[in-house]
């Protein structure tokens, strides 16, 4: 079965839409991004467009490529302290003169609303999910979509980025999963996927998991998005192969992408009214 993630998208930017019409002041997340990454220009004007389709304030910051580490920083920090902003949102990967590291150690946790963090990835790991970067979000409530039964599952996650593998392979651990990450040094890939009752894929290369890799059953759930040279957008995995043999599969374009923008959304809304409620995220109770 297929799971198209528009519909799912939908219900969540209606109840934001519901939400966002009772506050007294427009919530505003900001996009941070350089001018020479394309798609994140294109899949931030995007999320801009959703952001204001349900009242929400979209600023864009289009960086130029020169903009120093220090500048960069230094923006953050401002936005930190704006009190019109409630979210910033970062473009990922970062080009390779600004060091990650000091990115999720200068940003706010209580503006940062993928969830990228020291403080917020350590919650994560130490078991809070209130607040999760938004493409894991999606997956996870594209996962409750299926009904599958996490708890004694066994899960693969493909792929062990900061950002996607990692938090993902933690919140399927806290769901009582059985899971293995995978990355591209893992020796017999395709034996460990075809375990899976439950195969995440995060690794942008474009249909490289066949059907080789998979378990019949299985519910399957692709977030790669691969731009190829004709313009035609595939996922990572070979989604007419694949569709045979599992139970659930996401396509791309149409599934998890188009819950994400909806979670981040979702996940300004949840800042606002931390914010509102003037506790810092770092200082609330779990
Ligand atoms: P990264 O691009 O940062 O890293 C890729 C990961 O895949 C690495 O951990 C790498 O392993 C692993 N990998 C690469 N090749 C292989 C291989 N042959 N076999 C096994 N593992 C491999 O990961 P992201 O999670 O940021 O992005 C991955 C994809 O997801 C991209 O296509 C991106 O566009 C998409 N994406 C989609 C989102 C959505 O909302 N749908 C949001 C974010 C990303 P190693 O660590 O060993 O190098």
């Amino acid at each position: 079965m297929i799971l198209d993630g528009r519909e799912l998208s939908k219900e969540i930017k209606e109840n934001i839409k519901s939400k966002v019409e009772l506050l007294e002041k427009k919530p505003r997340i900001d996009f941070l991004y350089f001018e020479d990454d394309k798609s994140t220009e294109v899949y931030f004007n995007r999320a801009k467009k959703s952001a204001e389709s349900v009242g929400i304030i979209g600023k864009l910051h289009n960086l130029s490529a020169n903009t120093s580490e220090k500048d960069f920083l230094t923006l953050i920090e401002y936005l930190n302290e704006e009190k019109e902003t409630n979210g910033i949102m970062i473009q990922m990967p970062l080009p390779n003169h600004i060091d990650k590291k000091k990115v999720y150690e200068t940003i706010s946790a209580d503006k940062d609303v993928d969830a990228i963090s020291n403080i917020n990835l350590g919650k994560i790991f130490l078991g809070e999910d209130k607040l999760i970067p938004c493409t894991v979000k999606s997956v996870l409530a594209l996962l409750e979509k299926t009904k599958i039964k996490i708890e004694g599952a066994n899960a693969v996650v493909v792929g062990r980025s900061d950002i996607v593998g990692k938090p993902l392979a933690h919140l399927l651990l806290q769901k009582s999963a059985t899971v293995t990450i995978a990355h591209s040094k893992t020796k017999n890939l395709k034996e460990i996927c075809k375990q899976a009752d439950i195969l995440c894929v995060s690794i942008g290369k474009a249909e490289f998991i066949t059907e080789e890799y998979i378990k019949e059953g299985a519910v399957v759930i692709d977030i790669g998005i691969n731009v190829l040279s004709d313009g035609s957008i595939k996922g990572d995995v070979k989604f007419d192969e694949i569709s045979k043999f599992a139970s659930f599969i996401t396509p791309v374009p149409n599934g998890v992408g188009s819950v994400t923008v909806a979670m981040l959304l979702d996940n300004l809304l949840y800042l606002y009214n931390l914010q509102n409620n003037k506790m810092p995220a770092n200082r609330r109770k779990i």
